[in-house]
This record gives C-alpha cells, structure tokens and sequence, in this order.
C-alpha cells in the first residue's frame, strides 16, 4: 500500500492523519497515512529514510524550511513561500516540494464561504510563516489592497517588500489603522495565549467585514469572540483552511480532489464535540 506521513515535532496533536485517511475513504485510494515524530535535530535524515519506499509527506511545525532545503525541485508558490509543507515523490525519485497552505486559505474563503477577495480590502495580522505562505495566492486573487500589520513592524515591512512586485501590499503597525477593511485575517498566535491583537475595532464593519482566524479549536478563539462582539459580518476559523490545505496535498498526490464538505463535518463532530 503506497505510504504517506506528516512529519512533526511534536505532532500528537495533528488532524492530519483523520482528515487524509477520510480523504482516502471517499475517494476509494488505497493508501496509509501516518503520523512521524521526526527528531528537531535531523529532518532530513529521517525524511530520506522514509523516502525509501514512501509516496509522500505533509511537514508541519517546526520543519517547513528544512522540507524546502531538502526538497530537489519546487512549485513556484513553495519558491516564493519559502517553505514546504508537502512533499512528493517523482517518478524518477526525487522529491518535489509543495506549499498548500495559501490555496487552502482562498479555497476555505471564496469556496467555501463564497467570499471573493477581488477588489477587496484585506488586512493580515501578524508576519510569520504562516503569512509569507499565503501572499502569493492571495495576491493572485486581485484584491484592491493587503496590508500586513504585526506587532514587529520591521517583520510586516520584510515581508511587503518581499511581495510587492504581486501586488498592492504595504506594512503596518497594529494601532496605525482605523479605517474599515472587508477582511481580516488573524495569523498571529495570539491566540495561544488566550490574546487578541491590539487593533481598532473600527476596522470592522458592522454586518460586512469577514474576520478569519487561522486558529482553531474546540472553542471559539479569542479572535473570532472579538470579532463577533464588535459585530463582524461573518466570523470563521481556520479548520476549513486545514482541510483544504490537505485536499490540496492529496489531489498533488493522487489527482483526484476529495469533497472537503463532509469531511470537515465529520472532523469538527469527531474532533470538538
Ligand atoms: P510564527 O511563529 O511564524 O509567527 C507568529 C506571529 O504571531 C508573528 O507575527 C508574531 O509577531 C505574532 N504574535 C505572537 N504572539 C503575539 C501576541 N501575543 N500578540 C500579537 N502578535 C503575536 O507562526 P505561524 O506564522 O507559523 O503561525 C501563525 C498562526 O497561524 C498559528 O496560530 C498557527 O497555528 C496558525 N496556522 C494555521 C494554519 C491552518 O491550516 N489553519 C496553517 C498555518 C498556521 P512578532 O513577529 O512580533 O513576534
């Protein structure tokens, strides 16, 4: 049976096991999909070592950039994200380095929500990897504007550089914006420490602004509870993000693209409930 992992430290936690092996139920691929906990001082040894007879591998935390040194060629948007989180093995046995993250993300908002981001204005908190993985995709979207604020400015001003030549992207400060945007992405994590960032709530527009939190969990982060409190027009988490993500990894591995919809319920029943 041809093998799959996602590769992480640690990676108990991961959903990627459920959703792949949902994924593969639905679609009638015969296929395994394990979770590996790689060691943080050799990825690349335990990744070629699975690559002996392994098909291929999602990378979470903390290995993505060192999926992207080890990968032998990369999709464009993995060149400009700099990272990898999927991992494919050729034909002719080298590994292809991919990044679904960012197509996740458009695919969970203007499928899933059926919020089209052209000629939109959007802003993104935080600059971390997560961010520097969607840029591209979102870009390629045609939105009126992006801008990227984060508590170390100095990060969002890299970042927008680094992207420009994309599209309409410019840095910024929590506290330097007022004026109301159509969406808002939360890519910090701060969440994690129970937080929301520090930003005017007059950038939500009552019953229009999207605000999307990359975080997930059994309850609503504190981002979204924000969100809701200030009247956002619609408020969502990023499950859907995760699934897509992994739907994206398995069409690059199968060709075939799994229905997200039933899966992402049945991951949210079985997960949270
Ligand atoms: P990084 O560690 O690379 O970046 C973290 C970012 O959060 C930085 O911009 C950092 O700011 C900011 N930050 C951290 N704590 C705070 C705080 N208390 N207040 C304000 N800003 C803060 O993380 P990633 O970019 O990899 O991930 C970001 C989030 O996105 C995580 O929560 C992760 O779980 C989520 N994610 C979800 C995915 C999904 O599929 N749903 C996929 C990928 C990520 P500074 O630069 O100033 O330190």
């Amino acid at each position: 049976m041809d093998r799959y992992v996602v590769f992480g430290n640690p990676i108990a936690h991961s959903k990627s096991p459920v959703l792949q092996r949902l994924f593969a139920e639905q679609t009638g691929q015969s296929m395994q999909y394990d979770a590996l906990l790689a060691p943080l001082d050799d990825f690349a040894g335990c990744a070629s070592a699975f690559f002996q007879e392994g098909r291929g591998a999602n990378v979470t935390v903390p290995f993505k950039e060192d999926a992207y040194r080890l990968a032998n060629s990369l999709t464009p948007r993995a060149q400009r994200a700099g990272a990898v989180n999927t991992l494919s093995k050729q034909a002719d046995g080298t590994l292809l380095g991919d990044n679904t993250d960012g197509a996740g993300l458009v695919r969970d908002l203007t499928v899933n929500a059926g919020f089209s981001l052209k000629g939109k204005r959007i802003l993104i908190l935080g600059a971390g990897g997560a961010v520097r993985g969607v840029l591209e995709p979102m870009l390629a979207e045609s939105p009126a504007s992006v801008t990227i604020a984060n508590r170390t400015v100095d990060k969002a001003e890299v970042l927008a550089e680094l992207f420009s030549d994309l599209g309409p992207v410019a840095a910024s400060g929590f506290d330097w914006l007022h004026e109301p945007v159509d969406l808002i992405i939360n890519a910090t994590s701060a969440s994690l420490a129970g937080e929301v960032p520090p930003i005017a709530s007059s950038l939500i527009e009552p019953g229009q602004t999207l605000c999307y939190d990359m975080m997930y969990g059994k309850e609503p982060t504190p981002f979204c509870v924000w969100a809701t409190e200030q009247g956002a027009g619609q408020v969502m988490d990023g499950l859907g993000m995760l699934a897509e993500q992994a739907a994206e990894a398995f069409y690059l591995w199968r060709g075939v693209r799994p229905d997200t919809a039933p899966v992402l319920a049945e991951v949210r029943r079985l997960l949270f409930t």
